[in-house]
């Protein structure tokens, strides 16, 4: 949220320079600055000893896919105390252990969701009026059962890369500079919503790049970047 009143004296907002955040919404009033801010949620991988995840219906969110248990946080609680409420709100169960695993911000409803795994002994849920149903899925299942969109996959970068000269692009020539990913996929959504018209998985190179001078090369690196990380892998299980 971004300040265009106080919250607490209710003036209009000024503008105030503040070190390296820059210009900041400012009460001159109350004499503080106002952050923009965003609300803070926990989600929870719920598992059990048998390599199974607790995956729930609330028909208020989707009546046709699946979620985590998730929940907001409350003023003066930990983020692992949100874990431990809502599961127990939403599902009935103790949990034993909890490990944070990531953020990542929500932007459409200006929220930053903390991501945990917490254990549990497997139990009969005791649901939450919130909850219209759960069910414990083998992991295996997990990903294709969840809600439509939460595609699942892991995105690292690789090495920057530089490219000379004109093209359909670049119509200077100048240098300029692109960044290289390597995304594991491990679910595609079933349909495709982007302008995309077609994604193809080939265990060869196809013949025909729309960039033929780079791609290729590029493709190269992602496939050395694997095979070290396989390297370190092996060395990692060696020790
Ligand atoms: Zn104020």
């Amino acid at each position: 949220m971004h300040f265009t009143y106080c919250p607490h004296c209710g003036t209009k907002t000024g503008k105030k320079e503040i070190g390296d955040e820059g210009v900041i919404p400012f009460c001159e009033k109350c004499n503080i600055p106002l952050w923009d801010t965003f609300t803070t949620s926990i989600i929870a991988a719920v598992v059990n000893e048998q390599n199974e995840i607790a995956l729930l219906r609330q028909n208020y969110v989707s009546s046709t896919k699946y979620v985590c248990v998730a929940g907001i946080m409350k003023i003066g609680e930990s983020a692992e105390g949100t874990v431990v409420r809502e599961i127990k709100e939403e599902i009935g169960l103790d949990v034993e252990n909890v490990q944070y695993i990531k953020s990542y911000p929500y932007e459409k409803k200006e929220m930053l969701m903390l991501g945990y795994k917490a254990v549990v002994k497997k139990d009969d849920f005791r649901l939450s009026k919130e909850v219209d149903s759960a069910n414990w899925v083998k992991f295996e299942e997990a990903l294709a059962r969840l809600r439509e969109g939460s595609i699942a996959f892991d995105i690292k970068p690789v090495c920057v890369y530089s490219v000379l000269g004109k093209n359909r692009v670049n119509e200077t020539g100048e240098e300029s500079f692109g960044m290289l990913y390597y995304a594991e996929i491990k679910t595609f959504e079933q349909e495709l919503h982007s302008e995309m018209e077609q994604v193809l998985l080939l265990d060869e190179l196809p013949g025909k790049w729309t960039y033929p001078q780079i791609q290729p090369l590029l493709v190269d690196e992602v496939r050395n970047y694997i095979a070290g990380l396989r390297i370190y892998c092996a060395d990692r299980e060696k020790t």
